[in-house]
């Protein structure tokens, strides 16, 4: 079975600027802004699918 990665997702609609560290699956770095987030936070994949954005302000 074969997991699908919202990597895969942004590649489908046309981004391929991602990466996924083998350590931290979850984690994928930003290719525009350069910050690492949860894949599974769909806001945040939301956001950092968009051409051009600044990182998102974090409490920690
Ligand atoms: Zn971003």
């Amino acid at each position: 079975m074969e997991r699908l990665y919202p990597v895969t997702e942004l590649r489908r609609w046309g981004f391929d600027g991602f990466s996924i560290e083998d350590e931290a699956k979850h984690f994928v770095v930003c290719a525009v802004c350069l910050q690492a987030f949860d894949e599974r936070n769909f806001e945040e994949l939301l956001h950092h699918s968009m051409p051009e954005h600044d990182p998102i302000p974090l409490d920690s």
